[in-house]
């Protein structure tokens, strides 16, 4: 189908696609709570005809189109979850929720994609199917919420796109993208990058011993300078982190002591450990469970480190990284794109979708201020969904027409991390372990467990 062709059954939807965007953006959610942005989607979704599946228990939907031609199944996903700001001007106020990360424009164009493939014709010289998938939970926040609904066994992941792997939503497709929005004014902008980091989101618990801090300190041990010598020691093994590797190691405490004049008892830090490769993150995240144990020995603290495999890293793969290169051009214009091949140091469960099947995570401009800040507004939805979610169908498109010659090839050349979603989620779960590492034993030797 000729570009303008594209470009008309999309823009016979703005107004579709515009109102999603200020829904959503004044409807913010954070992970596993999208509850009223999966209704307004799958409401549009129903009503311009399609069927969907739903996750049920969380937020949460795909729905499969059939071209009626044999070929791939290309995934396409849009992510929907919020962020917490207090400091957003346009922030819910009693929630803090806001979508500093651009989510919201994520979902209104990928409702546009939906309405411009039911235009007559839209499937015409594609074949393969087409999954339209509005995802729950990209950000890693809220670790304690879906701790607790794992504990419950509504989920099994912490983020969503580990989650719906889990539930199969990736069986039978060959195929991913989608389309993140990027902090750039420039009109109609395409951005893509090599790839970015994978991540363990870490919660530690270290237990001491209460006592009066003025009266009698001695019968205490003191979990928050126990937490002290453990951010130290995570300190000094920064100098043996690879270059190459990307390690990113940024604690924070969530609990640092009840009141000032005990001891405090209990001490909670938060961190991640993100790494360019599966192997690199996992070896230096040993390090760091080392570091937190033997500091609770230090002490004569005890120290619980639950570890989830949040994200697995972002591999943008090479051929539809190219395929990428030609059809940004083709649909926006050399001037508004821009290629890297440097990967960026954050963290997106597309990444773990990028373990399996062939996947590339570029980024549509429209946003100003700060990712993830107090000072983030979409202030060019034109470019943010519109332009995005042609871009999206010009890619579709490009993947599936003559046969899906070039979706063909992507997939034969595609060189899995895991050859298997059974590979992958072992892997994850071998790495997202609970542990009580330290053990004071009679003969007055220590045991710690940290791997
Ligand atoms: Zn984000
Ligand atoms: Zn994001």
């Amino acid at each position: 189908m000729s570009k303008e062709k594209i470009f008309a059954n999309v823009d016979k939807h703005r107004s579709l696609i515009l109102d999603a965007e200020r829904y959503i953006w004044a409807h913010p959610e954070t992970g596993y709570r999208e509850w009223q942005t999966h209704k307004y989607l799958a409401d549009n979704f129903r009503a311009l005809g399609y069927t969907l599946v739903e996750a049920g228990n969380i937020p949460g939907f795909y729905t499969d189109i059939d071209t009626g031609r044999e070929g791939p199944t290309v995934l396409i996903l849009g992510e929907m979850d919020s962020l917490i700001v207090f400091d957003h001007p346009e922030c819910n106020k009693d929630t803090g929720a806001v979508h500093s990360c651009g989510h919201h424009a994520q979902s209104a164009a990928l409702l546009g994609i939906a309405a411009a493939l039911k235009e007559e014709g839209a499937l015409d010289e594609m074949c393969g199917k087409i999954r339209l998938c509005a995802v729950p939970a990209e950000e890693g926040i809220e670790i304690e919420y879906r701790k607790e609904l794992k504990k419950a066994g509504t989920i099994r992941c912490i983020t969503g796109k580990g989650e719906i792997i889990r539930r199969g939503w990736l069986d039978g497709v060959d195929i991913a993208f989608m389309v993140h929005t990027s902090g750039s004014t420039k009109k109609n902008y395409i951005y893509c990058r090599a790839g970015s980091n994978g991540c363990i989101v870490k919660t530690v618990t270290y237990k001491g011993v209460s006592s009066h801090a003025g009266g009698s300190p001695w019968a205490g041990v003191n979990a928050l300078y126990a937490a002290n010598v453990g951010m130290t020691a995570i300190n000094a093994l920064r100098e043996t982190f690879r270059d190459t590797d990307q390690i990113r190691v940024h604690p924070i405490i969530t609990a640092g002591g009840a009141v000032v004049n005990a001891i405090p008892e209990t001490v909670k830090l938060e961190s991640y450990v993100r790494g360019a490769t599966v192997e690199a993150i996992e070896r230096e995240n040993k390090k760091v469970n080392r570091a937190i144990a033997a500091s609770a020995a230090a002490l004569g603290a005890r120290v619980v480190i639950d570890d989830e495999l949040a994200y697995a890293p972002l591999n943008n793969d090479p051929g539809m990284f190219e395929l990428l290169k030609k059809v940004a051009i083709e649909t926006v214009g050399e001037e508004c794109t821009s290629f890297s091949d440097i990967r960026g140091s954050g963290c997106t469960d597309m990444g773990d979708i990028s373990m399996i099947v062939p996947s590339i995570h570029p980024y549509a401009g429209g946003a100003t201020g700060t990712s993830h800040g107090a000072n983030y507004y979409i202030t060019d939805p034109e470019t943010a969904c519109v332009t995005c979610a042609k871009f999206q169908i010009m890619y579709l498109e490009a993947l599936l027409k003559n046969g899906a010659e070039k979706g063909k090839k992507i997939i034969a050349e595609f060189k899995p991390t895991f050859a298997t979603v059974k590979d992958y989620i072992d892997f994850a779960d071998n790495l997202s372990v609970e542990r009580d590492t330290v053990s004071y034993l009679d003969d007055g030797s220590i045991s710690i467990r940290y791997c």
